[in-house]
């Protein structure tokens, strides 16, 4: 008996080169015979994976990385063909794919078009030729334009651009432009990210160590994140979420689930999971993911299972849910620990937080102002 939703995360580790400011898990890889290998090896994972999702419904896909769509168009097509063999996959299901605008080719969107994904997510970061090469990245503005366009003209009616702000010396003007362009191209679904630079990127090293340039300061970060949310807001987009802005039903379902405290299985390597209960990331190496695999043994590396006491289990699901414009709902917290949230944290905080942090009615939410010291008050929750 089905009864459960679930939501997937497929991981692509390649990329075709690092960016510049890059600590995710990926690889510099462009050997089409690694992807096919890999790509069976997630298939096998699914097979794997099979009757522990018996009960499940998947409801949402979500197939990121690294640089998705560096795969071939028979590769996503076998890889959604096994999620279709292995789960329960709802008929309305939110299917997305990662992509970058220098792999997208019309092979590929046809692909995933007939392969039932139905929402594409395209990392532009930036409409400005010397940031994005600043950042390292494989494009420029006009392939960026003219993959948006392709994508759209393909047929896709659920778009996502990545945008990236805090760039070491990107001008407030420069960031306008970029939002206004992408306002201007109209995808359903805007996410924006605030640059972190990460020890042991180039970019990192580039700001601190050979001080080429300087990096933002925090109150233009914040003024760069409120401008672009108030001109994102002007032209129709809801901000539901700290970093991103969508038409409104064109919210992601899948990456609600990571702040809505529902479960999602991760497959690949280093992919995280909130799965039967259990906390946990499968082996970030690929050389012992791939063994696992092998041997038929589900790839999860067994230190990483994190066991919470109940009260911690609280703290992630105040500490995920007020990422959310519409923060949490107090029913549902009732409804899933069986307390009343102002019985575990003291009622005090919203005099500490005022005009920070707010109920109305049921609903306990961060105001704009909240949101850019969201941490500070979430770390009252845990
Ligand atoms: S494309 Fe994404 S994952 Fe790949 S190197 Fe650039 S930022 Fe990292």
């Amino acid at each position: 008996m089905t009864t459960n939703n679930l939501g997937l995360y497929i991981h692509i580790p390649f990329c075709r080169k690092k960016c510049k400011y890059c600590d995710f898990l990926s690889f510099p890889c462009t050997s089409e015979q690694v992807y096919r290998e890999y790509v069976t090896a997630l298939c096998m994972e699914m097979d794997s994976r099979r009757e522990d999702c018996e009960s499940y419904v998947i409801d949402s896909v979500f197939i990121g990385g690294g640089t998705p769509s560096l795969i071939s168009p028979e590769d996503i097509r076998r890889l959604m063909d096994t999620v279709r063999k292995d789960f329960h996959l709802a008929e309305d299901a939110e299917i997305t794919i990662e992509t970058n605008p220098a792999s997208i080719t019309q092979a590929k969107l046809d692909a995933y078009l007939a392969s039932g994904i139905n929402r594409i997510s395209i990392g532009i970061q930036s409409f400005d030729n010397h940031i994005l090469r600043r950042l390292g990245r494989l494009h420029d503005k006009n392939e960026a334009f003219q993959k948006i366009q392709m994508v759209r003209k393909s047929g896709f009616t659920n778009i996502n651009i990545d945008l990236m702000f805090g760039i070491p010396e990107q001008p407030m003007k420069t960031w306008l432009d970029t939002i206004r362009q992408g306002i201007f191209l109209g995808p359903q679904h805007i996410s924006l990210y605030s640059l972190q630079l990460e020890k042991g990127t180039p970019l990192y090293k580039e700001v601190y160590e050979d001080k080429l340039f300087a990096p933002t300061p925090e109150i233009l970060d914040r003024e760069m994140y409120h401008e672009a949310i108030r001109l994102l807001r002007q032209a129709g987009y809801v901000h539901y979420e700290i970093s991103n802005t969508a038409f409104p039903g064109k919210e992601s379902k899948h990456n609600l689930k990571y702040w809505s405290y529902d479960e999602y299985l991760g497959l690949g390597p280093g992919a995280s999971s909130f799965f039967g209960g259990q906390r946990f990331k499968n082996h970030e190496k690929m050389n012992r993911y791939i063994d696992a695999i092998k041997k038929h043994q589900v790839p999860m590396d067994q230190r990483s299972i994190e066991r919470y006491s109940e009260k911690e289990e609280m703290g992630i699901y105040v500490f995920t849910g007020l990422r959310k414009a519409e923060g949490i709902s107090l029913d549902d917290f009732r409804q899933r620990f069986e307390r009343d949230l102002f019985s575990v944290y003291d009622p005090a905080i919203l005099r500490r937080y005022k005009g920070l942090l707010k109920l109305s009615e049921n609903q306990l939410y961060l105001t704009d102002a909240g949101m850019d010291v969201s941490n500070t008050v979430m770390a009252e929750f845990v």
